[in-house]
């Protein structure tokens, strides 16, 4: 046997100091500390623990397609995607919108980077079609159809959008029972708290979970408007009611606050250090890369005109701020109530780099006060339970893979910084990977 030893060991739920990790060719035996079991000592590590887990992000899913002409591999984009998750320690993730052929023939590359992931193929939504990846339904019985055909594209999740009204919520609610997927859903026409007692698994995006002004919040309402109504009196006294129900109900919250200030803060988006990692995967980077510098006064009327930036200047910056910091004391809020937090990226979304985009989310939930023993649960055990990986009772906590940590990330002072500098010990159980991503037809033969 093979072991690795490490002065910290996290598997997920519980830490353990002077501990061992058993291998047995590429899966995880066992695991604990003091006197490791007989075996060849092949590492020892700073910390060992469970790759993290992006619980929202979209597998090269950005608004802006890749010209054909520009690449010579029509997968460069998915590649570029899952080899970004892998370098920055991610092992699976939860794919929220879609293409559905793209998860299909992703099969089909052999020399992708292992990353496990489930899907939810094309968004369920009532027209206007608002992303290009849509399925667009207008009664219960066609949400019930489409719910049908994503469980045999191999889709484990229905993602419910902002022109959802509430009875095709609950009717696409009914239909993922049956087919044995769950439901994510995005605050609109039915908000968070109606989504919640419907029976929706996950509410996606904080910022959308508090609209005091406009309930009926459209899919690309301008995010630094989104912010603004976080600055209003009140705001916080009125999310109390929702994230009790919340955390009453378990319906899990998937905040993913960084992706709300690159979209609403275009000198944010622009200062993202890892800028040109994008460019074979979201070209539209570039434009964002030409701005830093002298080049971003010219480049805000192109912001605005093409990717929704605001020009934020005197009073409707520091409201913006003022919302900013709202939204994460809600963030803080929502912890406290009890709610379960699940980190996502949003990635690849605008200025946000896969894998990175992560560790930033989880050093702004560090920044909002939320102890680190939550954030990096959340990151793992949670995230792995959400995605049905963990085994029963998160017995296998190690589906997503085994990172090794150069600093002890209970302690270390700047959380991204850590994460940023990870590696794979066992990379994830990629059966299991290749296995989600046939179709149940597929699977069948
Ligand atoms: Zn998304």
């Amino acid at each position: 046997m093979l072991l690795h030893t490490a002065q910290r060991l996290f598997d997920g739920r519980h830490w353990y100091a002077d501990a061992w990790l058993e291998l047995a060719g590429d899966r995880v035996a066992d695991w604990g500390n003091g006197v490791p079991p007989d075996g060849e000592i092949v590492g020892e590590h700073v910390c060992v623990m469970p790759a993290l887990i992006d619980a929202h992000c979209h597998v090269a899913g950005s608004a802006e397609p890749v010209t054909p002409v520009q690449i010579a591999d029509p997968y460069e984009p998915q590649r570029g995607c899952l080899a970004l998750l892998h370098e920055a320690g991610v092992g699976a993730i939860r794919d929220l919108g879609n293409h559905p052929e793209m998860i299909t023939n992703l099969t089909r590359l052999p020399d992708t980077a292992p990353v496990l992931i489930r899907s939810a193929g094309a968004v369920l939504d009532e027209p206007p079609a608002q992303v290009a990846h849509c399925r667009l339904v207008t009664d219960a019985e066609q949400v019930r159809q489409a719910v049908r055909v994503a469980a045999e594209e191999g889709a484990s999740w229905v993602k419910t959008f902002a022109n959802l009204r509430p009875e095709l919520v609950a009717a696409a609610v009914q239909a993922a029972d049956r087919f044995g997927l769950r439901v994510a859903h995005r605050p609109g026409r039915t908000d968070a708290l109606t989504a919640a007692r419907l029976g929706v698994d996950t509410v996606e995006h904080l910022a959308l979970c508090a609209p005091p002004r406009n309930r009926q919040s459209p899919a690309h309402r301008p995010a630094a408007e989104v912010l603004r109504d976080w600055a209003e009196p009140g705001v916080l006294e009125n999310l109390a009611g929702t994230l009790a129900e919340l955390a009453e109900r378990r319906v899990r919250l998937v905040p993913l606050v960084l992706a709300t200030r690159r979209a609403a803060v275009l000198d944010d988006a622009v200062g993202e250090p890892r800028l040109e990692r994008l460019l074979n995967i979201a070209p539209i980077h570039r434009h964002l890369i030409d701005m830093r510098g002298a080049g971003l006064n010219l480049g805000r009327r192109f912001a605005r005109n093409y990717l929704g930036y605001e020009h934020l200047r005197g009073k409707a910056r520091s409201t913006v701020e003022q919302g900013w910091t709202t939204l994460l004391a809600a963030l803080r809020d929502a912890y406290e109530a009890g709610v379960v937090l699940l980190p996502g990226s949003d990635a690849v979304g605008i200025s946000l780099v896969p894998g990175y985009a992560l560790h930033e989310e989880l050093g702004l939930w560090d920044r909002a006060g939320i102890p680190r023993d939550a954030i990096l649960r959340a990151a793992t055990g949670q995230a792995a339970a959400l995605l049905g990986i963990a085994g029963p009772k998160g017995r296998d906590p190690w589906t997503a893979g085994v990172l090794a940590v150069r600093k002890d990330p209970t302690v270390a002072t700047n959380l991204p910084g850590v994460f940023a500098d990870v590696r794979f010990l066992v990379p994830p159980t990629t059966t299991a990977a290749v296995e989600q991503r046939r179709t149940p037809l597929e699977r069948a033969q």
